[in-house]
């Protein structure tokens, strides 16, 4: 028999958003949760990319629960499998394991009106309700792969950076590796030395600064184990020298030339041919795209086995791979560092709100919502990491853990409302919002440093960054403003819900 549950809030996914949604739930006193995972394991980001030299761009200590801090991370930007181990250990630890349900790849989302809830269908066939919603499914979560003409004829291997195929040795293998993005400048450095030859796609370069990673010596982890403090101050210092820089990014673009000097003297130490450096050399302000951090990618690139293409791949041709420029190599690996679906988050094709449309349809002109959670004719879900809440500079989990804070007044105000009740945010503070951040927008470096990213929709709209520092995210989201919120409630005998303004509720 297909099973059914119902429970106060459904969290839908177990990356560090999910599973930081469900420590706070503990710790608001919401036990009557669960959440639902597609895969076999916890861990989102850091259980599906395991390609060699996978590991977080922000320092580990800042790039972490601020309730959970782990004294004992190896180095100062650790590989994926510490932090996918430390996701595993924020599980134990805070008593998640009964609440989550692996193998639930949610198929689709229903608002009912008529009983205010959200009906979960999942592909195992178990269907829950829930009064309240958390999508916390990642932004970068579905990997991305370009439609290249041929590519189905290739006889060689062919994956996705995200879902990298350990079973294939690469060894002696002539490989071409297609994007240059924070995936790719991890991944070349970590197989040019046992690739036969190696060829890289580049589209657009990226400025890319040295990476001051260095294991993090045992003294030093004694400290924070003994002195917790230190751990915080570490913590701190890393926050506020990322805080300091925000302005230049979203104000004085102009400040970030020298950033550039110093990526230009970067790339300078390891490519002596003036070819190659112009090549490697962007033509945008730097911070356009995210800057990438490593001290081993200009030096692989360096090497005789590999062949920078400065050109897209266009075509596959049997074993040839053809870029746009008309350049061809013989490959015997496709690996795809393509990035994620990211404006375009499948997610969005699986809810359907209180009007009976999609997300997706909702956001047909483009991503929008309430401080970056919640979305007119939406009531009652919320999504973490949502539209304008990424960062170009700092830790994800500072912004986690702002939304986790809205998620916590969400429900204390639906608790405090009482009875069965929904709230939707009002289409005038939806665009009121909206058109503050896209204001904000306006100066920034990602939309005026003249480069196209994955920060941008196919509109050309920037609906994926915070315009501002993780303080002020932190500020707008500390609490819910109920009068940016229509209140709904069931009437007692009516079939259609009560739409009123919150003034008539609460007074
Ligand atoms: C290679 C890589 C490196 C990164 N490095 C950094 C870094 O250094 N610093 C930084 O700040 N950020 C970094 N990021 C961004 C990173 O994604 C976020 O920091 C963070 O991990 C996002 O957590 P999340 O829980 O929102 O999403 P995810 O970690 O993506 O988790 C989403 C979860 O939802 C599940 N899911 C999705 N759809 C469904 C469905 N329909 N039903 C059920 N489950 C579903 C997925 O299986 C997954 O487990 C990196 C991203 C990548 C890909």
């Amino acid at each position: 028999m297909a099973q059914h549950e119902h429970v106060r809030v459904a969290v839908i996914g177990s990356g560090f958003g999910g599973l930081g949604a469900a420590v706070r739930l503990r710790r608001e006193g919401i036990t009557d949760f669960v959440v639902l995972e597609r895969a076999d394991s916890v861990g989102g980001t850091w259980r599906d990319n395991t390609y060699p030299g996978c590991a977080c761009d922000v320092p580990s200590h800042l790039y972490s629960f601020s309730f959970a801090p782990n004294p004992e991370w190896p180095r100062t930007f650790s590989g994926q499998e510490h932090i996918r181990a430390y996701l595993e250990h924020v599980a134990d630890t805070f008593g998640l394991r009964p609440h989550i349900r692996l193998g639930h790849e949610v198929m689709m989302m229903r608002w009912e009106r008529d009983e205010l809830h959200w009906v979960i269908e999942t592909a195992g066939g178990a269907t829950f309700t829930a009064d309240v919603v958390v999508s916390a499914t990642g932004p970068l979560s579905d990997p991305k792969m370009p439609d290249i003409p041929g590519l189905d004829g290739f006889p060689g291997k062919v994956f996705h950076s995200a879902r990298w195929d350990h079973g294939y040795d690469l060894t002696g293998k002539r490989v071409a590796v297609i994007g240059t993005g924070a995936s790719a400048i991890q991944i070349v450095p970590s197989i040019q030395p046992k690739a036969a030859e190696l060829t890289l796609f580049q589209r657009t370069p990226p400025w890319v600064m040295p990476r001051m990673d260095r294991r993090i010596s045992g003294a030093e982890r004694w400290l924070h184990r003994t002195l917790p403090l230190t751990g915080t101050a570490r913590r701190g210092l890393l926050w506020g020298i990322r805080e300091l820089q925000v302005s230049a990014f979203t104000k004085h673009p102009n400040e970030l030339g020298l950033v550039e000097t110093i990526a230009k003297s970067n790339m300078a130490r390891s490519i002596k041919d003036p070819a190659l450096r112009a090549k490697l050399t962007p033509s945008y302000r730097i911070g356009c795209k995210r800057i990438l951090l490593s001290s081993a990618y200009y030096p692989a690139l360096a090497q005789p086995n590999v062949e920078v293409v400065a050109s897209g791949l266009a075509e596959v041709r049997g074993s040839t791979v053809v870029a746009s420029d008309g350049t061809e190599a013989e490959v015997d690996a496709i690996i795809f560092g393509t990035g994620f679906h990211v404006t375009d988050m499948p997610i969005a094709d699986r809810v359907v709100g209180a009007e009976g449309i999609t997300l997706a349809e909702s956001w047909k002109d483009g991503m929008q919502a309430l401080r970056g959670a919640s979305v007119t004719g939406f009531p009652n879900w919320m999504t973490i990491i949502g539209p304008n809440t990424g960062l170009g500079n700092s830790s994800m989990i500072l912004v986690i853990e702002s939304q986790l804070n809205y998620m916590a007044d969400y429900l204390r105000r639906l608790n405090v409302l009482g009875g069965r009740v929904a709230l939707d945010a009002r289409p005038s503070a939806v665009g009121a919002w909206n058109r503050r951040v896209q204001e904000r927008m306006k100066r920034t470096v990602w939309n005026t440093g003249g480069c196209t990213s994955w920060y941008l929709d196919a509109s050309g709209r920037n609906t994926t960054v915070w315009p501002g520092t993780t303080s002020e995210l932190r500020k707008v989201t500390r609490s819910v403003d109920l009068a940016e919120y229509e209140v709904v409630r069931v009437p007692k005998q009516a079939a259609a819900p009560e739409r009123s303004v919150v003034e008539e509720i609460v007074g």
